[in-house]
């Protein structure tokens, strides 16, 4: 046997898994996607379309799955998605998790845990931002302080968090758990993907155990970039190739790795959504602003009648697109979903009028504290959506979620309707969500979870409590583990890297008792 576990991507589920094994067994982690350093990544708006992932550009750095109804970025590198997050990293409401087959309780310990790790710190000076003061005037005793894996002193607010942190700031996984699996001897193989896995045939053995424990696998690995099939062999897998890489993977092994029906149902967007209140006039943010750190919480009933969580978070567009969308939105305005309010002190008079296009045409020259821009937020919303969507594999073998009417689930109505209620406080254009748009027609989101839901019977569920794969009869897959965002068995309503993560700590202390 090659090696006690090899774990096929390096995202949260990855990374912790690696980090808590390592020095007590042989473990190698697979990453297609590759290293990236400080100053590696997209510095203009070229350089971003270039770092496109596609099959002449394997090594790229994202890529959309484009389904009916929703789209989804994903995130390809060592360190998964958190090198190209904004570091939000929230426990949801002990509300959300009383549906799940695990209890807040039996998870709090593992929360704190990754906590210990991650290290997020609020926003030391989030008191003088505008966006703060905002929330604080149009939702009175709302507002939260969410805490980002960011390194405060060495941010310089430019937003660009989420096309990759040049500056050193950010504390993703590359800079956290990674480097504790590699100080532990955990073998981190990138720009390698792995294509294949098989079970092995169990050894006759008298007492029995090779049969009930499994055998291990044979995995075959290939350069991402192209070049010759390997393969090795391993007692333990843990999949964590993020939701559409863990589908993907899945989807291609049905005949060796049969699953339970529940396979790619109850896909979630967790209620992901971006809004904007353009050229309020408000002095919200000035020039710049720092990356989402600053929320309004709420509920609001759900499909089926009840409470569901929803987190309105606003920060600043990244300074990379601003000068592009400075241009665009006044041209693009007028055709956009939303609509323009007075709000209850300004007018719609030819002065207000031409304040608004004064703010607009100086974007055009020079985006700075002066422009439509340094008055306009960004809002995304998080929510517990009612995870109605489903996996489909594509002709070209990779899965995308549809979910035609995601656009009407409550917590993105929630989220309009507010914003149009904050807009008739203060003024301003509402512009609503992209799925809204005329010819894009779906909404996009970062956040795609499930499709292996967890649960405690098969019925229903793809991996059980301690996220080992169920098989169609109800047994398990021995030594196989799906530990992502995957797993998540519906919308959390906050950023899930926290949620993946302490899912991934209680893994890795089952494996480790496993293996012994
Ligand atoms: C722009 C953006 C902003 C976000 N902001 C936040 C935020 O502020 N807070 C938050 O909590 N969450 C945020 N998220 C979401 C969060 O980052 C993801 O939910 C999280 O990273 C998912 O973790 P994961 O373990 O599922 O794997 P991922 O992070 O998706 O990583 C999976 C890795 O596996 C690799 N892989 C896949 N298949 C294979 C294979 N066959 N062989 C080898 N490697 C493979 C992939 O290349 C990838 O690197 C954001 C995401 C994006 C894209």
């Amino acid at each position: 046997m090659n090696y006690d576990v090899v774990i096929i991507g390096s995202g949260y589920g990855g990374s912790v898994i690696a980090a808590r094994l390592a020095g007590k067994a042989k473990v190698l982690l697979v990453e297609r996607g590759r290293r990236h350093g400080r100053g590696d990544f997209p510095k203009t708006l070229t350089q971003l379309a270039r770092a496109y992932r596609h099959t002449s550009n394997p090594l790229g750095l994202w890529q959309l799955r484009i389904g009916e109804g929703v789209g989804n970025g994903i995130v390809s590198g060592l360190g998964g998605a958190s090198l190209a997050n904004y570091g939000i990293t929230e426990r949801p409401p002990d509300s959300v998790l009383d549906d799940w087959a695990l209890t807040p309780r039996e998870l709090d310990p593992y929360y704190q845990r990754a906590l210990s790790v991650l290290a997020p710190e609020p926003y030391p000076r989030r008191d003088e931002l505008g966006d703060a003061a905002f929330l604080d005037r149009v939702e009175p005793g709302r507002r939260v302080d969410l805490r980002n894996t960011i390194d405060w002193t060495r941010c310089t607010l430019c937003g660009n968090c989420v096309s990759g942190c040049n500056e050193g700031a950010k504390r993703s996984l590359d800079r956290t758990y990674l480097p504790l699996a590699e100080a532990g001897g955990v073998e981190l193989r990138c720009e390698t993907e792995v294509i294949d896995c098989a079970p092995l045939a169990p050894k006759g053995d008298a007492s029995g155990s090779g049969a009930q424990q499994g055998a291990g696998y044979r995995l075959a690995l290939r350069p991402t970039a192209g070049g010759p099939l390997s393969a090795l062999t391993t007692r333990q897998v843990v999949l964590a190739g993020g939701c559409f890489g863990s589908l993907d993977f899945l989807a291609r092994q049905r005949s060796t790795l049969p699953t339970t029906p529940a396979f790619g149902e109850r896909m979630s967007m967790n209620g992901d959504a971006l809004f904007f209140l353009y050229n309020s006039g408000e002095p919200l943010s000035g020039e710049h602003g720092a990356p989402l750190s600053t929320t309004a919480r709420f509920e609001t009933p759900g499909a089926d009648g009840r409470p569901r969580a929803v987190t309105i978070i606003s920060g600043r567009m990244p300074m990379l697109i601003m000068p592009l969308v400075a241009r665009a939105i006044p041209v693009l305005t007028p055709l956009l979903p939303g609509e323009r309010s007075a709000g209850a002190t300004r007018g719609f008079g030819p002065l207000a009028a031409a304040k608004r296009l004064w703010r607009q045409l100086r974007d055009v020259a020079k985006v700075d504290a002066t422009g439509a821009l340094a008055s306009t937020f960004m809002y995304k919303l998080d929510g517990q959506d009612a995870a109605r969507g489903r996996a489909r594999i594509t002709a070209s073998g990779e899965v995308v979620m549809d979910w035609p009417d995601y656009g009407d689930d409550p917590v993105l109505r929630f989220g309009r309707e507010r914003l149009a209620s904050w807009a008739a406080q203060v003024g301003g254009r509402t512009i609503d969500e992209l799925g809204r748009w005329p010819l894009v027609g779906r909404s996009f989101g970062v956040h795609p979870l499930g499709g292996c839901a967890l649960g405690d019977e098969p019925q229903g569920a793809v991996v059980d409590t301690r996220l080992r794969l169920f098989r169609p009869d109800g047994e398990v897959h021995p030594g196989f583990r799906v530990v992502d965002a995957s797993v998540l068995p519906g919308s959390l309503g906050v950023p899930p890297s926290l949620t993946i993560s302490a899912l991934a700590e209680r893994a890795a202390e089952d494996l480790l008792g496993e293996i012994g």
